[in-house]
């Protein structure tokens, strides 16, 4: 992940200072690539870098930060703050039924979207909304209307093929008629944005004058949904958009740029096929996804799920009285071994645990092989680290099948810990191997 590879390039620059023009290109370049990677467009990274290479510049490191921390938090807010810093809404209509033009490409997710969004309207805001059945052109999307709307007991208004503006037109008329306070118009698509489609679009839109277009794209198609965005805003004019499939691999940097080159917010996100898989945009979540961070909160929520508040307090007695353990050390990483990610974790850390853990034992075979070791070690040498020399040593080496070194390495960092321990003794606990770990 990202987080990895910046604390990769900020391994020399540990604790407090300042963040230097080198070393904020450095991290840029990272973070350029996770962009483009995560498929925003070249031109909004380009800029979407230099703003933040501008105001990372010379910020401070906050102490309980690593550099890495501190630049993936510049860019978290900094991409917060592009795609719209507080949640979209709908906006109603003072009098009659609130009227929403869902609209886009074939497959996009109009139908399904439609429907889910009307779901979530009764849900969350007690609307009592009607669906209707404007895509006239294949008969098979009627019966899907009608069947999505079926399951979520929501009623669907059709009048079979006729003229969609006029459908639309009556279905407004008919949920005035039956308290119906929100019409959601599922419209026709095509493949591909051609003029037809958007004149019978603009027609429904000037007869109707919906209180919102809602164009609603794949995420999954990366750039193409950035284009089709920009297509129907200049013809039709859009509100915001719905991204959808987003429970897929795409990491959404389509979000990013559809609100860099249209200005229009992304209000809803589709994720998943179920008829309630439908959520209010979050920036900040999908910051993280784009990034590439995107179990990172829900990586440090399960730490301290994990992590058990009355071990760490022993931990921590322990290593106050110096009297931190080899058994100790190997206790703590099979705990930690639960919670996936170490590097990740690691990283993410301030305080005792993190710092030990940066550059100690990392990844899942390091993890292996400190486990083999200490597994070979009898209780009294897990107790007194001190008593091993060099035929012990060789002896605890030949049990787990590694070398010597592999040894000595295990008892370098093990030694790091206790140089920590004194550390500690003196009251420079950091952030705490009992407190909050974020
Ligand atoms: P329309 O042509 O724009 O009306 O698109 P549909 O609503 O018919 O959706 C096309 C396909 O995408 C359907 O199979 C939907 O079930 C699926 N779909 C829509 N939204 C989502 C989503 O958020 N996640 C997933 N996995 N599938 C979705
Ligand atoms: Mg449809």
């Amino acid at each position: 992940g990202l987080s990895e590879k910046l604390n990769a390039t900020f391994k020399r620059l540990r604790g407090k200072g300042r963040l230097t023009e080198n070393d904020v290109k450095e991290a840029m370049r990272e973070v350029r690539l996770a962009l483009l990677e995560a498929d925003v467009s070249f031109k909004v990274v380009k800029e979407f870098v230099s703003h933040v290479t501008e105001r990372a510049t010379g910020a401070d490191v906050l102490d309980s930060l690593t550099p890495a921390q501190q630049v993936i938090k510049i860019v978290n807010e900094e991409m917060t703050a592009l795609m719209g810093s507080t949640n979209s809404k709908i906006s109603m209509a003072n009098s009659g039924p609130t009227v929403v033009m869902m609209v886009g490409l074939q497959g996009a997710g109009k139908t399904t979207n439609g429907a889910k969004l009307a779901g979530l309207m009764r849900r969350q805001f007690g609307k009592r909304p009607l669906l209707a059945a404007c895509d006239v052109y294949r008969p098979a999307a009627i019966e899907q209307l009608k069947v999505v709307g079926g399951q979520l007991d929501i009623p669907v208004f059709e009048l079979g093929q006729g003229d969609p503006v006029n459908i639309a037109e009556e279905a407004i008329r008919h949920a005035r008629d039956h308290g119906n306070d929100m019409v959601l118009l599922d419209t026709a698509g095509r493949l591909h944005v051609d003029a037809e489609l958007m004149d019978e679009l603009k027609r429904m839109k000037a007869a109707v004058h919906p209180n919102e277009i809602l164009l609603v794209v794949d995420a999954m198609t990366g750039q193409d949904a950035v284009n089709a965005a920009s297509a129907f805003d200049e013809a039709l004019g859009i509100d915001g958009v719905v991204l959808t499939k987003l429970d897929g691999d795409a990491r959404g940097g389509a979000a990013l740029s559809i609100r860099a080159t249209t200005g229009k917010p992304i209000k809803f996100v589709g994720t998943g096929e179920k008829l309630d898989m439908i959520e209010l945009f979050h920036p900040d979540r999908m910051a993280s996804r784009i990034l590439g961070m995107g179990d990172m909160l829900s990586f440090i929520e399960k730490a301290e799920q994990n992590y058990d508040e009355k071990q760490a307090k022993k931990l921590e007695e322990k290593l106050r009285k110096n009297r931190f353990t080899l058994q100790d050390y190997y206790d703590q990483l099979l705990q930690l071994r639960g919670m996936g990610d170490l590097s990740q974790l690691a990283g993410m850390m301030p305080g005792a645990m993190g710092k030990q853990l940066q550059g100690a034992t990392i990844d899942e075979k390091a993890l292996s092989r400190t486990e083999a070791i200490i597994l070979s070690m009898t209780p009294l040498e897990r107790e007194n680290p001190q008593i091993l020399g060099a035929s012990r040593k060789k002896r605890i080496a030949a049990g787990c099948g590694l070398q010597v070194v592999d040894v000595n390495r295990l008892l370098k960092q093990f030694d790091m810990m206790q140089q920590l321990t004194r550390q500690l003794s003196h009251g420079r606990m950091g952030g705490g191997m009992g407190g909050k770990m974020r």
